[in-house]
């Protein structure tokens, strides 16, 4: 079994985020970068799977620039066999990232694609749907739990919704997209950092792969959110309740 597993690289998401001068992105000096959290939780639970399951090969793939190398190292050092680098400098949307999967999935042949419900960057959540639909094949969002039995033809997932839980059975091959409440992911080993230099990196452009990357949409300007009031700590439950009734109204 083979499974695709995307990793963006973004801005760690305990860094100090300011939109630049220019109101145009992102100020970028000093910003530490990492995998996408939710991105990693995936990769992580397709490490499980080929723990429970054996013979599972997972191919990591990175669209971006040269930089992305550290992430694609990075998630070999967590347990990814090999990486792939598709190397585009300009932004990209989210269908220019789906095109340039869809070229990757129809080239290694996956049973199965694990990424990230979304990017904590763009805050998308549109990358993976629009995937599965490029490929005509199945799909299940925002999973919190996963089962995927020996020789199965079917992989059955818990969707976390905002009514509930919903339990889908989705055939093989598909793209699945995790939630934060899928797993934790598991430290890099200093010894998992020296396996994976010795780890096959492979680069190509999305001119190798024939994909038109042009992207559809652009953004016309980013700013702050405004600051926010600092909170009220209350002594017991009686204040809270009595604040929420004759300050805040809402009870
Ligand atoms: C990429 C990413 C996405 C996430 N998305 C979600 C999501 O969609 N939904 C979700 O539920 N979680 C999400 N989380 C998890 C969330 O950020 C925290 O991990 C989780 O809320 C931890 O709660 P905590 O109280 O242990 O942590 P803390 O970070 O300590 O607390 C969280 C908040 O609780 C309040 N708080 C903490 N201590 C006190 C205190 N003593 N008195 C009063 N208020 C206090 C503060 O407002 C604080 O910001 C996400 C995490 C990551 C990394």
């Amino acid at each position: 079994m083979k499974i695709l597993v995307p990793l963006k690289r973004v801005p760690d998401y305990d860094t100090k985020i300011r939109v630049n001068a220019a109101g145009s992105g992102i100020e970028t000096d000093g910003v530490k970068y990492s995998i996408n959290p939710f991105d990693a939780i995936a990769l992580e639970e397709a490490i499980r799977l080929r723990e429970g399951l054996g013979d599972v090969e997972i191919v990591a793939v990175s669209i971006g620039t040269e930089e992305c190398q550290e992430q694609l190292r990075a998630g070999m050092a967590m347990g990814a066999d090999r990486a792939l680098l598709v190397r585009h400098d300009a932004s990209l949307d989210s269908l220019a990232v789906a095109k340039i999967l869809a070229a990757v999935y129809r080239r290694e042949q996956p049973n199965l694609v694990l990424m990230g419900k979304q990017a904590i960057d763009d805050d998308a959540n549109q990358a993976g749907q629009m995937l599965a639909a490029l490929l005509g094949i199945g799909q299940a969002t925002f999973i919190s739990k996963l089962e995927l039995p020996k020789d199965a033809k079917q992989v059955v997932c818990c969707r976390e919704t905002d009514a509930g839980l919903e339990t889908v059975s989705v055939q093989l091959p598909a793209v699945i997209t995790a939630d934060l409440r899928l797993n934790e992911p598991r430290y890099v080993t200093a010894l998992g950092i020296m396996k994976a230099k010795k780890k096959p990196l492979e680069e190509m452009t999305t001119a190798d792969l024939g994909v038109d990357a042009t992207s559809r949409t652009r953004v016309l300007s980013l700013r702050m959110a405004p600051q926010r009031k600092a909170g009220v700590r209350v002594k017991s439950v009686d204040e809270l309740l009595q604040k929420l009734r004759e300050e805040a109204r809402v009870i």
